[in-house]
């Protein structure tokens, strides 16, 4: 596992999604720092009986009326997957003076995917329209592959991805992080070229629902 949180090629994400603050605290005392959530209400509480220096992240589907309760201390959001989400982040962010770090959701899965923008309309990137967005910066993209077995399928999702990436890595800046991998496919992300992978049930250990 420490092979996984303490890579120097690559940054890991703990997914901590549904576990509780006892077993963060336990990653966290092996000096990891940076933690992924998937729900707002989940990350708050997290967020306030945790240290300070722990970099949040935020992995899932946000709702814009939510941006606002997490602005204040959210490191990177990496699930961004609309304009209007955008314009929610911007505004929440500006009202703080404070400048978001995001990334950008691709819907790069073969399978339908609620969410993340289309791997062909990602033009927007270099308009003036987002650039006029001062308290956002733009820092890559994040991906999900299929949910499959046939890893030459997620294997040609990570590739695509990172053809994209290095287009746009080419011509913005501080556009230099590519969020793809998880406890199941992180190796092939990695492979692929990932630099930022999200990792909970490996870490761990698999989640109950209830
Ligand atoms: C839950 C989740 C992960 C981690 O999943 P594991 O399979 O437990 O590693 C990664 N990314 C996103 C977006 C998630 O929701």
């Amino acid at each position: 596992m420490k092979e996984i949180l303490f890579n120097k090629d690559f940054t890991c994400i703990a997914v901590s999604k549904t576990k509780p603050v006892e077993k963060i605290r336990e990653i966290y005392e092996l000096g990891h720092r940076d933690f992924g959530e998937n729900k707002v209400q989940e990350l708050e509480v997290k967020f306030n009986s945790l240290p300070k220096d722990i970099r949040w992240h935020m992995i899932g589907h946000l709702q814009t009326n939510k941006v606002k309760k997490i602005i204040p201390f959210i490191s990177l959001i990496h699930s961004v997957d609309s304009f209007k989400l955008l314009d929610f982040i911007n505004n929440e962010s500006k009202k703080l003076n404070k400048i978001t770090d995001c990334l950008i959701q691709v819907n790069i899965s073969e399978e339908e995917q609620k969410f993340g923008f289309n791997p062909n309309n990602l033009d927007f990137l270099e308009n003036s329209n987002l650039k006029d967005k001062k308290f956002i910066k733009i820092r890559g993209f994040m991906g999900m592959a299929s949910f499959t077995d046939k890893t030459s399928i997620i294997r040609n999702e990570f590739k695509s991805l990172k053809e994209l990436y290095d287009v746009y890595s080419n011509k913005l800046n501080d556009f230099n992080i590519l969020s793809m991998g998880m406890s199941s496919d992180y190796n092939i992300a990695i492979e692929e070229g990932s630099n930022m992978i999200r990792i909970g049930s490996k870490i761990f250990g698999e989640r109950n629902y209830l």
